[in-house]
């Protein structure tokens, strides 16, 4: 120790040793954290609990506050009453919440962040006003194909729009999806008993999309009914638009410096507040993060189950059935017992190890290998038999499997799940089958709802002389969905399956390039019988285009709408989360936002929602550490977590759960953060507006802190009023932009 004492001073002696071990471990370059502590404060300061306890039972917190209110350097009015009311000044009070506001709608007084002066500081006028021209017209873009399909968009978003156009928002042009409610008490959700009628309509194809009409004398003419399509040329030039949009020097630099004022917004709003929101939480009786509803918005029905489960469920099958026929082999048919010998395994001996279905250090960047784990103990025999729903045994373990997981989510009572079953397109009686095993197994759940996946593997198909080009897969797809729409009564299973069904997926390896180029000169779908998959934007296109048609025809016939949740941006082309922007109602995975900040800022403003499962990533194309979730739930972007693949990423019983406590772990994510990811995953999620209403409240349609009931999501209203808040004030500001010249 070489401290210098100063004369006269006396050190105390503990001091004195204390401060000697700090200078002698920092030369020795021991681990120095305990004793620099005590100089240090840690990088995210949790808030102690003495403190806490303290702050919420002094009464002279109120009193203090108003004797620092001159204090307050500036006042700025909150967003939360009326969106109009955005306008930044700095005489404005703070607002008053109404007088006849029930209470558990008030939002608490909280500090709140502002910038005063020149808005488009950083970036010069020209750019600024040029950046918020593109944002605005990629907004009414995205704005005119939800409405097209019955998709959502944030009310308050089209308030902004309408505003720049000189108009006032209407009411009726409000859409939204249609969900089926759950069953009441005594009702059969597999009841065909009051199915509409035929209305004689015929549906054909033509260049990919279905049409409708009266009869087959106008189909001949090709005379359809009125069910707006989008228009292809219309599609490409709005791309084309968005393309050069988001390559834009300009709007680059604008928006990246939007995103990183969020982020910082963000963390300056939670620092200040975050005593305050806590408050709000220990104050709301009965609800905490164990009772608010989450939803698994992204799940493949095939891995829903667990290791340990799909295990378990071979060797009680195996005590059970091992003399059943369950299989053809080579032709022959065999009992479970045949099977196994022919595999040369005993379930007795098999351990989650053996069976070999879970993803490890080894699927990293590999989807193939990934794919692989589909596979118990590398069988597709064995996939074959316990996770397929076509088999030998018409899909009952499968069947029975999903009863079991949906049954431990009804015991769990707040979690629900969304799970995806496959259509291939690969011939026209693929639905047919896939709703007889729904309804035959009755594979239902008031806390599932039902997905649709489609595999972008044309060229599988074509390659095996499946289906003759890419318009006959397409066919396959949308044709049975629209004949059960228009006469429900001949298709009675279809129709009871269509509705449970609430959306539609496309899935695969985005990484795999298909090297072609989505334009006004790609050949139509009957003409793409190449033996090369089409790109991923074309498959978007016609699987969006088909849906929007399709939900007209169900919404005139007050049936379920679909919504279309495509896997995108998990790998692949940024032109993925482009084509999404344009089509789809919410996504899964978003990872690549990372790396367009023009994108991330549209998908901010219009507050599409991203299904995230960074343990996912993290087994197949990104590190946990490194998953942008954090980042996009700070800057306000809609992030729900789900589990993805719980079969090959999931250790315990509950793996949404777990997926939450990793989350919470390793991003340090608070309670309020935990219960505002939840609340997410039921908006985001296809639950019924019933649903809805009880589980978030009534009025959740609202955004912003009226459309909160913290009694029932945990989410403090200071936290809703942050975020309405400051989606007003970007909103504002492009309005601004738009308008000054
Ligand atoms: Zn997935």
């Amino acid at each position: 120790g070489g401290s210098a004492r100063l004369p006269g001073q006396q050190t105390d002696d503990k001091m004195r040793a204390f401060a000697e071990q700090v200078f002698a471990s920092e030369t020795k370059g021991e681990d120095v954290r305990d004793e620099i502590s005590m100089f240090d404060v840690d990088d995210d300061c949790p808030i102690m609990h003495q403190e806490m306890a303290h702050h919420l039972h002094t009464e002279d917190d109120a009193e203090k506050r108003k004797r620092h209110q001159h204090c307050r350097t500036m006042n700025v009015p909150a967003a939360a009453a009326k969106a109009s009311a955005t306008h930044v000044t700095a005489s404005t009070a703070v607002v008053s919440v109404e007088v006849d506001t029930p209470t558990y709608l008030e939002v608490p007084d909280f500090q709140r962040v502002a910038i005063i002066g020149d808005y488009a500081s950083g970036v010069t006028m020209d750019d600024f006003e040029l950046s918020c021209k593109g944002v605005y017209r990629a907004l009414t873009i995205r704005e005119k194909y939800m409405r097209l399909a019955y998709q959502r968009f944030p009310l308050t978003t089209s308030e902004y729009l309408r505003e720049i156009e000189g108009g006032s928002f209407k009411t009726e042009d409000l859409v939204q999806p249609v969900f089926t409610a759950p069953p009441k008490q005594g009702e059969d959700p597999f009841d065909t008993k009051n199915l509409p009628k035929d209305l004689g309509y015929v549906a054909r194809m033509k260049d990919g999309v279905i049409y409708v009409y009266k009869d087959a004398a106008a189909a001949d003419k090709h005379q359809p009914k009125d069910l707006p399509c989008p228009d292809y040329d219309t599609f490409i030039d709005d791309m084309n638009f968005l393309i050069a949009l988001i390559a834009q020097g300009p709007t680059k630099t604008y928006t990246h410096r939007r995103l990183k004022f969020l982020m910082s917004k963000f963390n300056v709003h939670e620092m200040l507040n975050e005593m305050e929101e806590m408050k709000e939480l220990k104050l709301n009786p009965h609800r905490d993060f164990y009772n608010c509803r989450k939803v698994d918005t992204h799940i493949h029905a095939a891995a829903c189950m667990n290791q340990k489960h799909l295990l378990r469920f071979i060797k009680r099958s195996y005590r059970v059935d091992a003399e059943r026929v369950v299989h053809k082999l080579n032709g022959k048919e065999v009992t479970m017992k045949e099977l196994f010998e022919s595999l040369h395994l005993h379930p007795y001996d098999l351990t989650v190890d053996s069976l070999d279905v879970h993803a490890g250090r080894q699927t990293f960047q590999r989807f193939d290998k990934f794919n692989a784990k589909y596979n118990p103990v590398g069988a597709s025999e064995l996939r074959d038999l316990y996770m397929k729903t076509e088999n030998h045994i018409g899909g009952e373990y499968f069947a029975t499997i999903i009863k079991e997981v949906a049954s431990d989510l009804e015991d769990a009572k707040y979690q629900y799940a969304e799970p995806r079953l496959s259509i291939y397109g690969c011939n026209p009686t693929e639905w047919h089958k896939l709703s007889s095993w729904f309804v035959k197994h009755r594979v239902f759940s008031p806390n599932l709802k039902w997905m649709i996946q489609i595999p972008r593997i044309y060229d599988i198909f074509r390659g095996r002389n499946f289906v003759p080009h890419f318009g006959k897969m397409l066919e396959n797809i949308f044709l049975p969905v629209f004949n059960a729409t228009i006469d429900p009564q001949s298709h009675p299973e279809l129709s009871i399956f269509l509705q449970h069904v609430t959306g539609f997926d496309s899935v695969d390896d985005e990484s795999k390039h298909s090297g072609h180029m989505f334009c006004t000169k790609s050949p139509k779908p009957q003409e793409w019988d190449v033996g090369k998959n089409p790109s991923y934007t074309y498959y978007i296109y016609y699987m969006y285009a088909n849906i929007a048609v399709l939900n007209q025809l169900r919404r005139s016939r007050g049936m379920n709408t679909f919504t279309f949740r495509p896997h995108c941006g998990e790998a692949g082309a940024i032109t993925h989360l482009l084509a999404a922007f344009m089509t789809a109602d919410n996504i899964s995975h978003g990872l690549n936002l990372k790396k367009s900040p023009v994108l991330q800022y549209l998908y901010f403003l219009t507050q599409i929602p991203i299904a995230m499962s960074p343990l996912s990533n993290n087994s197949l194309f990104l590190e946990y550490a490194k998953n942008p979730l954090l980042e996009f739930h700070k800057k306000g972007l809609v992030v729900s977590l789900s589990t993805d693949d719980p079969m090959q990423f999931h250790y315990t019983k509950e793996p949404l759960m777990e997926e939450y406590a990793i989350a919470a772990q390793v991003f340090k994510l608070s309670t309020c953060d935990m219960c505002e990811i939840s609340r997410n995953s039921v908006l985001q999620s296809a639950m019924s507006h019933e649903e809805k209403s009880h589980f978030l409240g009534q009025n959740y349609l609202k955004e912003g802190p009226e459309g909160n009931d913290i009694r029932k999501t945990n989410v403090a209203q200071i936290r809703m009023a942050y975020r309405y808040e400051t989606l007003c004030y970007e909103l504002n500001l492009i309005k601004e932009g738009v308008k000054s010249d």
